[in-house]
C-alpha cells in the first residue's frame, strides 16, 4: 500500500506573506490535491520576538483569499497537533531527552564569543568554520562543574563522519560530508528549539512526505534528515525551489512591497490571477493559457519543477489578471462597479466593459466617463473636434435624437463623406474625451442618450468656433 502523500506548508508569522512564500505554499498545496493527500499548515512561531498573532491572521486570510485551504492547521487540530510551534515544547522535550539518551547531542558549554573565535580563527586558517567539538567528550563531572560555574549550555546534535546522500526532487543526487558539518545546535542556550530542529521533529511527527520550499533551506536539509533519523523517523523527500528573482535581478523579498501578496489584493488582483503566475514560476504546464484550478491542480508534476532562476515581474502579472477578469463571475466585477455606476447599471457597465477592466480602479476610471457629467474636452483635442467640422457633429447630434444605434450613427456620419479615422477617432474622443477605451459599439449600449448629446453638442460648439 503506498503511503498517502501529506505535505505541509509552514510560515513563520513575522511579516507579510510575500510571493516567494505563497509559490511555496501553492506548490505543496498543488501536490497534496493531485494525489488525494492531505496539506497541513504549521506556524513556526519560535522567535518569539518577532512573531505576530496579526501576520498569523494575515496568513491565514491570505491562504484562504487564494482557495489554498489545509486539512490540518491551527484551529483544525488533529492528533500530530498542536500545529503552532510555540505550543508544541513537549514534543521538542521529549525529542531532546531521546537523543540525549542515546548519545546522539550533549550539552554544549562554549561562550558565543569563544565560539566566534574560533569560527574566525578557522576562516583565517582557510578551514570551513564547523564547531570544533570543543565540548563533544565532556564526561559527566566535567559538565557537572561547568553547570556548578553557572554556565547554562546549549545542545547539540552529534554528528558522525561517513556520507549523507539523498536525492533532492528538484536538485537531484546530493551528497554531504558528515565531518564537514561539525556538531550544530539543536537547543539555544535559552532553552528555545533551532529552527531547523524545531522544523525536522515535526515532520517528522506530522509524518510529512514531500517538503516543497526555497533554496535557501538546501543546507538544512542533510542536518535536518540525520535529525530525524537519529529519532528513529523517515525523513520526507525534500525538493528545494530556486528564488522567486525580481524586476532588478535581486531575490524577491519581504521587504519588496508589490511582491507582498496582502498589497496585491488590496489593489483588487484577483486569486486566479495570482495562482495561474505562481503555479508557472518554477514548474511549467503543458499548456500555457488559463487554467481553472482543477486543471493547476491536474497538471501539477513533480517532473516539471525547474532549476531556472524564476523570475516575477509584472507585466507578467498583468497578463494573468487579464485572463482572471474575463474567467471572472459577473458578480465579481459588479463589485468593483458598485458605488461608482449608478444604481442597478452594475450588470451592462460590466458587460460592456469587461475588456477594459484590468483593475477595480479602472472602474473608477470608466464610470465618470459613461455616467458622469465631463468638463469641456481637453485642450489637446480641440483641434480634432473642431477639424471634424460642423456638419459631421450636426449629423451625429441629428442621429443620436432619432435613436440611431451604433450602426445608424456610423452611417449617418458616413453620409457626411468622413470615414476611417477621420471618423471614428473625433467620435471617440467627442464621446470619451480620450483616444483610446473600449469599442464605441459597446459604450453607446451603456451611455444614456442625453450623455451622448451633451458630448456631441461640446464638439459641435469647438467646431462652430464658440467660446
Ligand atoms: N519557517 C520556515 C520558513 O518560513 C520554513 C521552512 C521550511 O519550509 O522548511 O522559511
Amino acid at each position: 500500500m503506498s503511503v498517502p502523500v501529506i505535505t505541509r506548508f509552514a510560515p513563520s508569522p513575522t511579516g507579510a506573506l510575500h510571493l516567494g512564500n505563497v509559490r511555496t505554499a501553492l506548490f505543496s498545496w498543488l501536490y497534496a490535491r493531485r494525489h488525494g493527500g492531505r496539506f497541513v499548515l504549521r506556524i513556526e512561531d519560535t522567535d518569539r520576538a518577532r512573531s505576530e498573532p496579526a501576520h498569523e491572521a494575515a496568513l491565514l486570510a491570505a491562504l484562504q483569499w487564494l482557495g489554498l485551504d489545509w486539512d490540518a492547521g491551527p484551529g483544525r487540530d488533529d492528533l500530530a497537533g498542536p500545529y503552532r510551534q510555540s505550543e508544541r515544547g513537549a514534543a521538542y522535550a521529549a525529542a531532546y531527552s531521546r537523543l540525549e539518551a542515546a548519545d546522539r547531542a550533549y550539552p554544549c558549554f562554549c561562550s558565543s564569543l569563544e565560539l566566534e573565535l574560533a569560527r574566525k580563527a578557522a576562516l583565517l586558517a582557510g578551514r570551513p568554520p564547523r564547531y570544533a567539538g570543543t565540548c563533544a567528550g565532556l564526561d559527566g563531572a566535567g559538565r557537572d562543574r561547568r553547570r556548578a560555574e553557572g554556565a547554562s549550555p546549549s545542545l547539540r546534535f552529534r554528528v558522525a563522519a561517513g556520507p549523507i546522500e539523498y536525492t533532492d526532487l528538484v536538485r537531484g543526487p546530493q551528497r554531504f560530508e558528515g565531518a564537514d558539518l561539525g556538531d550544530f545546535v539543536i537547543r539555544r542556550a535559552d532553552g528555545t528549539p533551532a529552527f531547523l530542529f524545531s522544523n525536522a521533529v515535526d515532520d517528522a511527527q506530522m509524518r510529512i512526505t514531500h517538503v516543497l520550499r526555497g533554496e535557501d533551506h538546501v543546507a538544512n536539509t542533510p542536518r535536518q534528515r540525520l535529525v530525524i533519523e537519529a529519532l528513529g523517523g523517515t525523513p520526507p523527500a525534500y525538493g528545494h525551489l530556486p528564488l522567486l528573482i525580481g524586476a532588478g535581478g535581486a531575490p524577491l523579498s519581504k521587504r519588496d512591497g508589490a511582491a507582498s501578496l496582502a498589497s496585491l489584493a488590496q489593489a483588487g488582483y484577483l486569486p486566479g490571477a495570482v495562482l495561474n503566475l505562481l503555479a508557472r514560476l518554477g514548474h511549467r504546464y503543458a499548456d500555457d493559457g488559463w487554467l481553472e484550478v482543477p486543471a493547476l491542480v491536474a497538471g501539477f508534476e513533480l517532473a516539471a519543477l525547474g532549476r531556472a532562476p524564476a523570475h516575477f515581474d509584472e507585466a507578467q502579472l498583468r497578463h494573468w489578471q487579464k485572463e482572471a477578469v474575463q474567467h471572472a463571475p459577473a458578480g465579481v466585477l459588479e463589485a468593483w462597479a458598485k458605488g461608482r455606476v449608478p444604481p442597478g447599471a452594475e450588470q451592462a457597465f460590466v458587460a460592456a466593459l469587461r475588456a477594459n477592466l484590468l483593475l477595480p480602479a479602472d472602474a473608477a476610471e470608466w464610470a465618470p466617463i459613461v455616467y458622469g457629467e465631463l468638463a469641456c474636452p481637453p485642450p489637446a483635442l480641440g483641434a480634432l473636434l473642431a477639424g471634424a467640422g460642423t456638419p459631421f457633429w450636426e449629423a451625429a447630434l441629428a442621429a443620436i435624437a432619432a435613436g440611431a444605434d451604433y450602426e445608424a450613427l456610423v452611417a449617418a456620419l458616413k453620409a457626411t463623406g468622413a470615414k476611417g479615422a477621420a471618423l471614428f477617432k473625433p467620435l471617440r474622443a467627442a464621446l470619451t474625451h480620450r483616444l483610446d477605451g473600449p469599442e464605441l459599439a459597446r459604450l453607446l449600449e451603456v451611455m444614456s442618450r442625453s450623455t451622448l448629446t451633451l458630448r456631441l453638442e461640446a464638439a459641435h460648439r469647438l467646431a462652430a468656433g464658440a467660446p
